[in-house]
């Protein structure tokens, strides 16, 4: 059986109408993924068993006609949401066994609407990186290009979606890793406001930017998906108790009157030519569809990549501070006492960028350098929040591209960090103010690879970039085109 080019909404009307059996779905689902995962790497652990018991239990909830929004529908999750019955690794050695002894709650909702997670995605070590090179299982292949990385740190839930594996995935956004890498992969990814989607149970990386986001194939999936994961959560203090809209409703608004803004600072010397031609055309088709088009101006946007980098740092090295070989993960015995374990476990257990990044983490928020560097830093994420309250006093939407450049070769950056963190320049903004956002397709570059576009919208304002998301897709056909693998 061949799905690859059903959505969710298809499925769901072929299972409800019992044209087609959840466990008939799911193995062609395993079976598509078997066939090409050695050439993606994009999953780090396939579930079948529980899959296949998933996806049983929908068959019967479906026959008694108590189908909920995602019953029997095959999903994958970043290896970074905790599962009670697989192990979560976070793309990590130090986390290679670890079972965790409860499901994240987006993990919980997802089954409680009868999704059938079959596997746990690539991505680069505790979602570390803007390429998926930082994995210890190995960079995940780009499906457009295989020389290629597919963007990062959410990997794996881009490449899988672009490659019909499977039909949706969970990824995480801290500082780009849903867009960046749904751009790199001609899918559509994104970030909901801070607060939207519970992280309990999702590992921390940078706890006052990490947001759990959804990846698929056309906008109305996303807008599905998010349903499924939004809302408030008791478990997470940061979680918004504020109503979650149905993003299925108006999807149709259309964009005529709305004001769209495109911020100057985005539109560079440096930018890619195929990129900016792309996003130029979407402008064209934005203002065709009745938007206004405006300039607009936030001034701080140079200094967010520095600022976010300190912030990011100086949370993770705090946050991983826990995997010291005695409560998670893996143990590396040194005999001579429990310093010597602490180290030999964090020794072997990390990869190179996490190590990195614990140590300049460790530095910005030490004594006599916090004021420096860490509360400097913060000083500047306000100055950058404030340039998008005001912006967003002058335009309900901003437009601008997601990546400076398309998919690049895989080892093109690895031997230049500062570079790589340079690539973040149009995701990371977002994150520190706070806002939502989201990559759709929008073009390819010359040399066949895909381009997005990135809309940023007011917080708690999804609904509304969901619906200038779906105006273009209607008035465009990006996303209808798919790699060969
Ligand atoms: N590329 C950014 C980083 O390396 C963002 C990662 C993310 O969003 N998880 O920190």
């Amino acid at each position: 059986m061949k799905f690859q080019n059903l959505t969710i909404q298809e499925m769901r009307q072929k299972l409800i109408s019992a044209e087609l059996t959840s466990v008939e779905l799911t193995r062609a689902c395993l079976e598509r993924i078997k066939a090409t995962d050695d050439r993606l790497n994009a999953f780090i652990t396939i579930c079948e068993k529980e899959a296949l018991t998933a996806a049983a239990a929908a068959d019967q909830q479906l026959a008694a006609g108590n189908g909920a929004l995602l019953t029997g529908i095959p999903v994958a999750v970043k290896d970074i949401f905790n599962t009670l019955d697989v192990r979560t690794t976070c793309g990590s050695k130090i986390l290679n066994d670890y079972v965790s002894p409860y499901d994240a709650t987006t993990i919980t909702k997802l089954r409680e609407l009868g999704a059938v997670i079959v596997g746990k995605l690539n991505m680069d070590e505790f979602a570390m990186g803007s390429s998926g090179e930082n994995s210890a299982v190995g960079v995940a292949y780009n499906p457009w290009d295989p020389q290629r990385v597919p963007g990062g740190s959410s990997s794996g839930s881009a490449a899988a979606v672009a490659a019909g594996q499977v039909v949706a995935t969970l990824g995480t956004d801290t500082g780009g890793s849903v867009r960046q890498p749904a751009s790199h992969c001609g899918v559509v990814g994104l970030k909901p406001t801070y607060g939207r989607v519970s992280r309990y149970g999702v590992v921390a990386f940078a706890s006052s930017l990490d947001q759990v986001g959804p990846v698929a194939g056309n906008v109305e999936d996303c807008a599905l998906m998010l349903s499924a994961v939004a809302g408030y959560d008791p478990a997470d203090s940061t979680s918004v108790d504020c109503p979650v809209p149905d993003y299925l409703e108006n999807l149709t608004a259309g964009v005529a009157g709305k004001k769209i803004g495109l911020p100057k600072e985005y539109f560079i010397d440096g930018l890619d030519p195929d990129i900016k031609t792309a996003v130029n055309a979407a402008i064209e088709t934005y203002r065709q569809l009745g938007a206004e088009i405006v300039e607009v101006s936030l001034p701080h946007t140079d200094y967010s990549v520095a600022s976010y980098y300190l912030i990011a740092m100086a949370e993770a090295s705090s946050n991983l501070a826990r995997y010291d070989g005695v409560r998670f993960g893996r143990r590396q015995d040194g005999n001579k006492g429990l310093i010597e374990m602490y180290q030999q476990t964090r020794s072997a257990g990390f990869g190179d960028e996490v190590k990195r990044r614990i140590m300049m983490g460790t530095y910005a928020l030490s004594s006599g350098y916090y004021d420096a560097y860490y509360l400097k830093a913060q000083k500047v994420r306000t100055l950058i929040r404030q340039d998008f309250h005001a912006v967003f006093e002058q335009v309900d939407l901003l437009l601008t591209p997601v990546a400076p450049t398309p998919a690049f070769k895989i080892g093109a950056m690895t031997d230049d960090p500062l570079q790589m963190y340079l690539s973040d320049i149009f995701t990371i903004p977002t994150n520190l103010a706070g806002t939502c956002a989201m990559s759709i397709p929008c073009g390819f570059s010359g040399e066949g690879l895909p381009i997005g576009l990135q809309l940023i919208g007011q917080p708690f304002a999804e609904a509304e970039m969901l619906q200038a998301a779906y105006a273009f897709e209607q008035a465009t056909d990006w996303n209808k085109r798919v790699p060969e693998l």
